[in-house]
């Protein structure tokens, strides 16, 4: 016998599957990148296909982006060194030597990634009206 589970049909993707997801942040279905962030290193898409949400709003906008990827680097490397140090009992500096080298396949990931935090934390603060009047 197999169970069926309710489907919950919602509109809108959540915000942080979405985010997950590269999705527009406005209409949840475009996708920012024409492919997906783990599968490599994909050129941004200009605007979303589906709402036509410009992603790079102006020259320098991922400039914040790159904040948010230090951070998450340093996070993600720190997370990485405290584990490799409560597993092999290594002396710290080598945990990070070890941790950094682990995280470099990450990065463009993770600079992709950031961006996609970048548009969704922009997109929120400073939301771009749904249809683009000229100013
Ligand atoms: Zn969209």
């Amino acid at each position: 016998m197999r169970k069926h589970e309710p489907m919950k049909a919602s509109p809108k993707a959540s915000t942080l599957a979405a985010i997950f997801r590269q999705r527009c942040p406005r209409c949840r279905l475009g996708g920012i990148f024409p492919y997906s962030i783990y599968r490599g290193f994909p050129g941004m898409s200009e605007r979303c296909s589906v709402c036509g949400l410009k992603f790079q709003r102006e020259e320098g906008y991922f400039l914040g982006a790159m904040y948010i990827s230090f951070g998450l680097a340093l996070l993600i490397i720190a997370i990485i060194a405290i584990l490799l140090w409560m597993v092999t009992g290594w002396w710290i500096t080598k945990d990070v030597i070890w941790a950094v080298a682990l995280f470099l396949p990450l990065a463009p990931a993770i600079s992709l990634f950031s961006r996609v935090l970048w548009i969704y934390l922009d997109q929120a603060f400073d939301p771009e009206a749904p249809k683009s009047a000229p100013r």
